[in-house]
């Protein structure tokens, strides 16, 4: 996922539970208690191949010993695996004792080619890579989901899939798996995945429908007559005159995400429903007879979206450059992330009911400058997608993906394993 941005948000509520008796065979009466004390068990564990995971880190495309890693946690736990569905991406498969319906739970891996020294002793061993946007926490979040639910296999009713996707960040990982046939050798009925945010610490992150904006590239060909130093003016243009946001007219400014009145959070919040142009990253090259410029908008209404490319013309109509316009279309349509409305009040009800009030936070606004192919998984099979804070502020931790100083308090494994591997539990016991 792609996001620069350093955000906090309010505070969760940590909720401890205590030791709870079970038998073997029936459904755990405190799945919630239970998980607890699961996961504490195996965290220094989890913290160790987390360690090594960021290590080692692989980019996209490349994630064999990532792959091979995750292969022997899986085997040693006894789950089936099946590998190479779509580059490096391979499948863990926990069948529980009684039967059931099935469910996924997915986990990214690939790194970042980035050179920033991490501030840790675990650093990256290969130059140049590195895990920058957290997908060696999410790996281990899964592997630990894995681990906790095995011991309580017998009570288990139906089936679980991790599926261990390569190339996030290129946006073909998801895609590939897909089209490789992911769900012919898979069945789940729903779909789980999260990613880390600069939320604060363990804060559980949700919305129905779109997570995120809908990211559009642009192409707008021109022909060579359009002179280079005219296109930023235009892309400014674009800006000045496009731009839709519910900020009472002021600049539309992302510091304000953090706002406890109008940032993500807010019933107000000014994320809802906007339209921008990025024109900071903007590009423009000559291409044989014409010049091409490429940028990305961000639309919340997808409503909205065949009113872009109008609407971008007709701002180059009226800046007289009309007779040297080729053409405008999108060179990219990422889907976004669509949580399943009725699964996500589930899980939300589920988790605040077990660990307490407050424990998953819904968020209203959309964000901005991001996406991720979860995206792909839930064009097939209904599904859900969380945001987990990783975030230490007093530690000077702050999991701002993509950015130099990213870093993850790893108390958020702990949060993670416990928190999703009750819900998995749940969904798979509740009738
Ligand atoms: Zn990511």
């Amino acid at each position: 996922m792609k996001q620069f941005l350093a955000v906090a948000f309010a505070m969760l509520t940590f909720c401890n539970g205590t030791a709870t008796s079970f038998s073997p065979s029936s459904s755990l009466e405190k799945p919630e208690e239970t998980f607890t004390i699961e996961t504490d068990k195996i965290f220094d564990k989890l913290v160790q191949i987390r360690r090594k995971l960021h290590q080692y880190p692989e980019l996209a495309g490349n994630e064999k010993q990532t792959q091979e890693t995750i292969k022997q946690y899986l085997l040693e736990l006894g789950l089936e695996v099946k590998t190479d569905i779509y580059g490096y991406g391979l499948v863990g498969i926990l069948r529980g004792a009684k039967a059931g319906k099935s469910i996924a739970w997915r986990a990214d891996m690939d790194a970042l080619p980035q050179d920033f020294p991490d501030n840790v002793e675990f650093r990256s061993k290969t130059p140049g890579v590195r895990h920058g946007c957290g997908h060696d926490v999410h790996l281990t979040i899964a592997l630990g989901i894995a681990e906790v639910l095995v011991k309580q296999k017998q009570s288990l009713q139906g089936t679980v899939y991790f599926i261990f996707q390569p190339a996030e960040e290129t946006f073909v990982g998801a895609k590939g798996m897909v089209n490789n046939k992911l769900f012919s050798l898979i069945n789940p009925s729903e779909i789980y995945g999260l990613h880390i945010t600069p939320a604060l610490l363990g804060q559980i992150i949700v919305k129905a429908n779109e997570m995120y904006a809908y990211q559009k590239g642009v192409k707008i060909e021109f022909t060579n007559s359009m002179p280079k130093e005219a296109v930023k003016p235009l892309v400014t243009k674009f800006r000045t005159s496009l731009t839709r946001t519910t900020n009472n007219g002021k600049p539309w400014e992302i510091q304000r995400i953090l706002d406890p009145n109008e940032g993500m959070l807010s019933p107000n919040s000014i994320f809802k429903d906007y339209f921008i142009v990025d024109d900071m990253t903007f590009l423009s090259r000559s291409d044989g007879d014409k010049l091409v410029v490429y940028m990305d908008v961000y639309e919340t209404d997808r409503a909205k979206l065949p009113n872009i490319i109008p609407a971008l013309k007709k701002v180059i109509e009226g800046e007289g450059l009309a007779d040297k316009l080729v053409s405008v279309t999108f060179f990219k349509e990422n889907p976004t992330i669509d949580n399943d409305p009725n699964l996500t009040n589930n899980a939300v009800a589920m988790l605040n009911n077990l660990y307490g009030k407050g424990t998953v936070s819904l968020m209203v606004g959309q964000v901005p400058f991001s996406n991720d192919d979860f995206s792909y998984f839930q064009q097939k099979v209904p599904g859900v997608y969380f945001f987990l804070g990783g975030s230490n502020f007093e530690k000077g931790v702050i999991a701002s993906i993509h950015a130099p100083n990213f870093m993850v308090d790893e108390e958020s494994i702990r949060i993670g394993v416990k928190s999703f591997s009750t819900l998995l539990y749940k969904r798979l016991s509740d009738k």
